[in-house]
């Protein structure tokens, strides 16, 4: 397993990290299962939206020996009331709904505390501009949650969110088929047959500047969905109508400015065995180039999506970090410092192209490499 920085909270978590979906409705034993291969397999992080109390208590029971070494990022806001999920804004829930789930999960405090699932512009607005964030900020000083993150399915909302400089970390639903999607409220039309009907072409531009403004900002993204709930994985499911790999999807969603780690609701013991073998797997394994360049409909074509199928470049150049970076420079007057300085500390530079194109041919995306490398050149200096 390797371990990435999340955004700037200090916090190294596991690249493939436990997700809570999985431990609903399911007996405890096969819960501690899943936990059980999840840390054997290295996994240090849980997401816990779950408001259901023996799901909380069940995680609060599994993860007590390993309080020192794994983390856990819960949910305010998933409350439970009268035998059900709720999700509220309102102080008289939220407040005893995070309570109840330090006392379950038998901790002093949470890594991350997350405002839970704001997808429209008016709850975002409700949470900002009322006593939501203020008790946020609240419990932050008091150290009950050590930094303030958010879910949503809505990159503008997310957007909106970042760009307020409050959310350290942020939970975004990831994979190839969200991101050709236009922001929508409602998240569940990011799924709908009829919104694939016609060719979608390129991520999104929101979701695009959604990823490199958070790289900028220095907030982590943790990703959820990456399986798309596991349509991705099956040809008659998926709307792209091909099949990918779960590596595919996990490193999809890892190779997008930001992110930090993948959460999965893990239905089995093997599956989470499977997540967390990703670390391990050569590049030729996890690459997804070759599944994206070849659906039928959709197409990713003109625009580095970081994939790294064009390597190895002839004098070593790491073209997809390049283009990221330079991505990152995107509508800025001047190089952000730490692109600056992430540039730098690669082995090799766009100025050392010599236009052999190789890198052109092995791009399956049809991607002006040797005129990349000359721009971003000329925006670093070398
Ligand atoms: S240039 Fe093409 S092959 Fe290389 S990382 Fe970008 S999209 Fe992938
Ligand atoms: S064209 Fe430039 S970037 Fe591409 S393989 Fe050749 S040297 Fe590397």
């Amino acid at each position: 397993m390797k371990y990435r920085l999340l955004g700037n909270t200090g916090l190294r978590v596991s690249e493939v990290a436990l997700g809570c979906e999985g431990a609903i409705n399911a007996p405890f034993e096969l819960v501690k299962e899943i936990t059980e291969a999840a840390i054997a397999g290295g996994m240090n992080f849980l997401d816990i939206f779950c408001a259901e109390p023996d799901v909380r208590d069940a995680f609060g029971q599994l993860l007590h020996p390993y309080r020192d070494n794994f983390m856990i990022q819960g949910h305010l806001g998933a409350c439970w009331e009268n035998g059900q999920y709720l999700r509220s804004r309102e102080e008289k829930h939220v407040v005893p709904a995070f309570e109840d789930l330090l006392k379950r999960l038998k901790r002093d405090y949470l890594d991350v505390g997350m405002i839970h699932y704001v997808d429209t512009d008016s709850d975002l607005d409700e949470i900002m501009n009322g006593w939501f964030i203020t008790y946020m900020q609240e419990l932050k000083q008091k150290g009950l949650i050590r930094h303030i993150g958010m879910s949503s399915h809505n990159p503008e909302v997310a957007l909106r969110a970042v760009k307020t400089g409050l959310l350290e970390v942020l939970l975004f639903s990831v994979n190839p088929c969200y991101d050709l999607q236009p922001p929508r409220e409602e998240f569940d039309e990011v799924w709908k047959p009829e919104n694939y009907t016609d060719p979608l072409k390129n991520i999104d531009p929101v979701r695009e500047e959604l990823y490199t403004t958070c790289e900028a900002n220095g907030v982590g993204i943790v990703v959820m969905k990456a399986f798309g709930g596991g349509d991705l994985l099956d040809a008659e499911w998926s709307p792209f109508r091909i099949a990918m790999k779960p590596e595919h999807c996990l490193h999809y969603a890892l190779t997008r400015p930001a992110a930090a780690s993948v959460v999965g609701g893990y239905r089995s013991a093997s599956e989470a065995h499977a997540a967390a073998r990703y670390s391990d797997l050569s590049d030729e394994e996890r690459d997804y180039a070759p599944f994206l360049a070849n659906v039928p409909t959709h197409s990713f074509m003109g625009k580095c999506i970081y994939c790294g199928h064009c390597a190895p470049c002839t004098v070593g150049i790491n073209i997809a970090q390049v283009n990221k970076f330079h991505d990152l420079t995107r509508n800025k007057d001047t190089v952000p410092p730490s692109v600056k300085d992430h540039y730098r500390l690669l082995s090799h530079h766009a100025g050392e192209c010599i236009a052999c194109g190789q890198c052109e041919v092995n791009c399956p995306f049809g991607v002006e490499i040797i005129n990349k490398m000359k721009e971003a050149e000329q925006v670093f200096g070398y």
